[in-house]
């Protein structure tokens, strides 16, 4: 009998996601951060509803699209007088959502990003194999964190050290995918499960 450990992780940024791009104002490269405000709009009975970001350096605009020559009606009518009001929390809500820079074709800075690995779960149970660890890593803004610096994040290994295990084979790569990763190992589970 051996016991199978399955632990899951969510990858979650902590604050809203720079953009890089080419500043008019400044004619370079510049980072937009997000100014937690929105722009509405009224064309008729249609609505835009943009978030607004803004050049670090020169504060020239760059506004996201939420909604697009919309009817009023069909905005939620909670989230539209949180547009209104300019709510915070929501500005951040979308300033981490990585459709709306999908959508915009809004270019996100990797080398800014920062962000925690949650544990979402964890279990253990026997089984008739020998003993295993799964490492599951959900990555549902499909940040571009290469795996093994994913895997180093959450045992608290080195990366190079983590490279060295798979190379080695003490970590198993199940399934890869830009929202997700899982790896087994079976060789080293002590030294994974401490560290877990
Ligand atoms: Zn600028």
């Amino acid at each position: 009998m051996g016991r199978l450990r399955r632990t899951e992780y969510e990858i979650v940024p902590r604050e809203s996601f720079s953009v890089i791009r080419d500043c008019p104002g400044c004619n370079a490269r510049t980072h937009f951060i997000n100014t937690g405000k929105f722009r509405i709009n009224g064309n008729g009975k249609k609505l835009d509803v943009w978030l607004i970001y803004q050049c670090e350096k020169c504060r020239h605009t760059l506004n996201l699209a939420i909604w697009k020559r919309v009817k009023v009606s069909s905005i939620p009518q909670q989230e539209y007088s949180r547009f209104l009001n300019n709510d915070e929390q929501l500005a951040e809500y979308y300033g981490r959502s990585i459709r709306l820079f999908q959508k915009n074709r809004a270019e996100i800075d990797p080398g800014r990003l920062d962000c925690d690995f949650v544990k979402c779960d964890d279990t253990t149970q026997e089984t008739d194999c020998l003993d295993q660890t799964v490492i599951i890593i959900h990555n549902p803004c499909e940040l571009k964190i290469r795996p093994e610096k994913q895997l180093a994040r959450v045992l608290g290994e080195s990366v190079s050290r983590v490279r060295k295990m798979i190379l080695e084979g003490g970590l198993v790569q199940v399934n890869a995918s830009s929202r997700c990763i899982e790896f087994t190992s079976a060789r080293i589970p002590e030294l994974i499960s401490r560290s877990l």
